[in-house]
């Protein structure tokens, strides 16, 4: 029997390992997919262009906005950040299980507009840990690091918003608790009620 494609909501601060943790979630699996975002900020080395984000110009960003081609979009540490609708939109409705990255302000848009998407906060063991992933990650100035920090603390004060903690100490043990989930909330009553409708 064919169910509806929920859509999961992965938030937490940049460093987190939230994109490191839901690539391994989801890889070989053919019912999940990721929402690539678009956004402004100039991509990092390595980073592909269609892979981890499409970067476009602030001035693209506003007409996205202005057509109402966003599901969502926020301003963090200083570069916009959205979600292309059509591709989340017909991606549920093949079945198709989507994953959004994005953070708290966005996260409330999405949950405001379809409550029953599920929410995870993903956070690393500790804040110092944090820290040190994003210098290691080397991706980012020191105000970058620091504008992160303070963002991070903002994020947390935000949390009881989420259905679910992930806490990501190594990645195969975080990957592990994101698919525990994702098979919780495929048995949930409301989301298997159809087969009792066949009796
Ligand atoms: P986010 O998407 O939350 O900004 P990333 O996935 O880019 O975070 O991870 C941030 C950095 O931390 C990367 O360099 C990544 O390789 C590293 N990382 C992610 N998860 C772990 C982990 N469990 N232990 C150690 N390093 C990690
Ligand atoms: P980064 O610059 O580190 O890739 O991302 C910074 C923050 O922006 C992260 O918390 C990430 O989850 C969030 N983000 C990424 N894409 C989107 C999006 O489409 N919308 C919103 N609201 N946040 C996003």
């Amino acid at each position: 029997m064919s169910e509806k494609g929920r859509l999961i909501v992965v938030s937490g601060p940049s460093g987190a390992g939230k994109s490191t943790v839901v690539f391994k979630a989801i890889e070989g699996r053919k019912d999940m997919c990721f929402s690539t975002s678009v956004t402004s900020r100039k991509a990092r080395p390595g980073e592909v262009d269609g892979r981890e984000y499409f970067f476009i110009t602030r001035e693209r960003f506003a007409e996205m906005i202005e057509n109402d081609e966003l599901l969502e979009h926020a301003e963090y540490v200083g570069n916009c950040y959205g979600t292309p609708r059509k591709f989340v939109e017909d991606k549920l409705a093949q079945g198709m299980n989507v994953v959004l990255d994005i953070e708290v302000q966005g996260a409330r848009q999405v949950a405001g507009k379809m409550p029953d998407a599920v929410k995870i906060f993903v956070i690393p063991p500790t804040l110092d840990e944090l820290k040190n992933r994003l210098e290691k990650r080397g991706t980012e100035t020191e105000e970058s690091i620091a504008g992160r920090l303070t963002r991070a603390r903002e994020e947390y004060a935000e949390a009881d918003f989420y259905d679910y903690i992930v806490v990501n100490d190594t990645v195969d043990e975080a990957a592990r608790e994101l698919n525990a989930i994702l098979l919780a909330e495929k048995c949930r009553f409301q989301n298997r009620v159809q087969y009792l409708r066949e009796i």
